[in-house]
């Protein structure tokens, strides 16, 4: 039998899973980021992982390549890591992918991880079947992937699809990649924070704000959909805000891109029935009219399984080129 590993590089946890190509995910093991975050550790214990989850195979398995999706500015032609985000630990320049190949023997392709989630939702999830594609995930930061002609576009450099830093208002709050009025500074985790306390500011009696203080302050942006469910009107109206800039952004991606289905997921989507009303409204409003009616706005499915499937899908990708 031949599978796949794919790694899901995250900041708090490394998920790594042997993948059928029919997306089955056969064997699976979550380590510590912690343990692993210097290269060498993670090339030493990523290794040592696969190499377990193999022999719990009952049939002999081969492993027909190995692909990781990180979290930052990766040069996925090269293998090489630009730069991580949220992991310390010396990554800037480090091959990984040639590291990586060398420790398990086979192919190793690494790419950024909102791609791999992009390419995941295609090839297994909410995108199966669309040609062109954008993937959007709503997390502390807003990452994004494009399928276009069914091939993950990287750009020039490895950066395409950064949605989150599509500029929606040049005088807007300052963001992470430092420009201003990126969608990600209206609508990223920590974007919502900043907004959900200045609403509590302003309405210090709201369900927000009585949700939050029971958190002990401590705002996640599941207690602004809480708020919401119960009824409090602020946190509706900031929901259906983040829809109207969300949409701002996506109906230009439509005009410019012409999609077929954009797919939108991350943590902060499970607010989906708060915002998608606005946001498929906007993007009707805002687009060119034929392009508006053909594109699909719907949920992504695989949830916390797109990294895995995701990454173990850059290899089968690798090979119809
Ligand atoms: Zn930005």
């Amino acid at each position: 039998m031949h599978v796949t590993a794919g790694v899901d590089f995250g900041g708090t946890n490394i998920k790594i899973g042997l993948v059928t190509r029919h997306g089955r995910v056969r064997q699976e093991t979550v380590l510590p980021t912690q343990a692993c975050r210097r290269p060498a550790a993670f090339v030493e214990r990523v290794g040592v992982a696969v190499t377990s989850l193999l022999q719990r195979e009952r049939r002999p398995c081969r492993l027909d390549g190995i692909g990781i999706g990180a979290p930052g500015l990766i040069d996925a032609a090269q293998g090489r890591i630009h730069r991580l985000v949220n992991v310390p630990g010396g990554w800037a320049g480090v091959a990984l992918g040639q590291l990586m190949s060398r420790r398990l023997r086979c192919p190793c392709i690494v790419d950024n991880d909102a791609n791999v989630v992009a390419l995941g939702e295609w090839r297994f999830g909410a995108g199966r079947g669309a040609a062109h594609m954008v993937a959007v995930t709503l997390g502390t930061g807003v990452g994004g992937g494009l399928i276009i002609e069914g091939r993950l576009v990287r750009g020039a450099t490895g950066s395409a699809g950064e949605v989150g830093h599509l500029p929606i208002r040049p005088d807007g709050p300052r963001c992470g990649c430092g420009s201003r009025g990126c969608v990600e500074a209206f609508v990223g985790a920590w974007a919502l924070r900043r907004r959900a306390h200045a609403l509590i500011r302003q309405h210090p009696g709201s369900v927000l704000a009585k949700l939050v203080a029971r958190a002990r302050g401590d705002f996640t942006p599941e207690l602004l959909s809480r708020a919401a469910r119960a009824g409090d009107r602020h946190a509706r109206a900031l929901w259906r805000d983040v829809g109207v800039e969300l949409g701002q952004a996506l109906a230009g991606l439509v005009n410019v891109l012409n999609p077929e289905r954009l797919v939108i997921g991350g943590g902060v989507a499970n607010a989906w029935p708060w915002f998608a009303p606005s946001l498929q409204r906007t993007v009707r409003e805002r687009a060119f009219e034929v392009p508006a009616r053909a594109v699909r706005i719907v949920r992504a499915q695989l949830d916390d399984r797109a990294g895995v499937l995701g990454a173990a899908s850059l290899i089968w990708e690798q090979e119809v080129k």
